[in-house]
């Protein structure tokens, strides 16, 4: 019977790219210590923030609201903490995902936002069927892949929402699996400056306001450090509600190829997730120093107006979201 690396008590768990054995509690720690080191290294909470949180009722973010509910980590004693749950109107999943959400929100004592891509967009399983309609009956129409949409929508619900909300910072339970997926994602897609944004918002001083520009809320990223599997151990020690699922769209997903190919080389070679998180974050870091980040970033906000049809900030005249919206009309 293996023991704890750390305290000697029965283990429960292996680590293979420390390779070190944890049990329950010790195992506790290094996750919520994570958060923590995250918390430092980003300045993602600070007095009195109203911190709206994403949640999914999936294992990430049940995992991220209990440990910032549990005011564990320096910064989130005051905060308000505002549970935030999109619905993208695909039956058999998020509906039953939304009930775990709300059953731990419940636990919780939060009350739980619930807003749906139906009140701005469409439907996803809409979406669905009139992006197999279209490419029936149009040769020449080429639709996209089931979470290109969603990815968008979700993205624009989530900062309308946090607006609404007033949030000063928005939580996202990106894990350290999703930071080293997108990471990649980029690169393959030839979109380097999407990786530069990848990062969560930096704050700087813990008493200064916290800086929403033009209409966004910072996205934070507590979970930046853990990985996926350790989220789901931390929930199911923690006795947390989580959906078990999987988005029935979710197999048209290029990030599902990326998922799986990242799984079998960190079996082969423990310890490249968290290279490929080290890697984004020193080369973000560098790119931060260069004396043109900050003003291309001007730039960028410089040229923002509004979106005729939904009202969300924009560089063009249609958001992407909506552009999206009309090509399926
Ligand atoms: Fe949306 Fe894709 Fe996630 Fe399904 S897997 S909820 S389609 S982003
Ligand atoms: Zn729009």
């Amino acid at each position: 019977m293996p023991v704890c690396s750390k305290c000697g008590q029965s283990a429960i768990v292996r680590l293979s790219y420390n390779a070190t054995d944890y049990c329950e509690g010790c195992f506790c720690e290094l996750f919520e210590s994570r958060v923590r080191q995250a918390n430092k290294d980003f300045g993602m909470f600070r007095l009195n923030q109203r911190t709206a949180v994403g949640v999914s009722g999936g294992k990430d973010s049940a995992a991220m609201l209990y440990v910032l509910s549990k005011k564990i980590v320096p910064g989130v004693h005051g905060a308000v903490l505002l549970p935030l749950l999109i619905d993208e109107g695909i039956q058999g999943y998020r509906n039953l995902a939304a009930e775990k959400a709300q059953q731990l929100c419940g636990e919780l004592g939060l009350e739980l936002t619930i807003r749906r891509y139906s009140e701005k967009f469409l439907l996803m399983d809409d979406v669905m069927k009139r992006r197999d309609a279209k490419q029936a009956e149009d040769a020449q129409f080429k639709g996209k892949r089931s979470c290109s949409y969603c990815g968008v929508f979700r993205k624009s619900m989530l900062n309308q929402a946090a607006l609404d909300l007033q949030a000063d910072a928005l939580a996202i339970g990106h894990n350290a699996d999703d930071v080293a997926q997108t990471f990649l994602m980029n690169f393959m897609h030839h979109d380097a400056s999407a990786g530069a944004r990848l990062a969560p918002s930096q704050q700087t001083a813990l008493d200064a306001p916290t800086p929403r520009k033009a209409g966004f809320v910072p996205r934070i990223k507590p979970l930046l450090y853990n990985l996926e599997k350790e989220c789901a151990l931390y929930c199911e020690i923690k006795g947390l509600p989580y959906y078990r699922g999987n988005c029935p769209y979710a197999d048209e997903s290029f990030r599902g190829d990326v998922k799986n190919s990242l799984n079998e080389l960190e079996a082969k070679q423990p310890g490249v997730k968290f290279n490929l998180v080290r890697s984004y974050l020193d080369l973000h870091a560098q790119l931060e120093r260069l004396p043109s980040s900050s003003k291309t970033e001007e730039r960028v906000l410089g040229k923002l107006r509004t979106c005729s049809r939904c009202g969300q900030n924009s560089s063009q005249a249609l958001c992407q979201a909506c552009q999206l919206v009309a090509e399926l009309s």
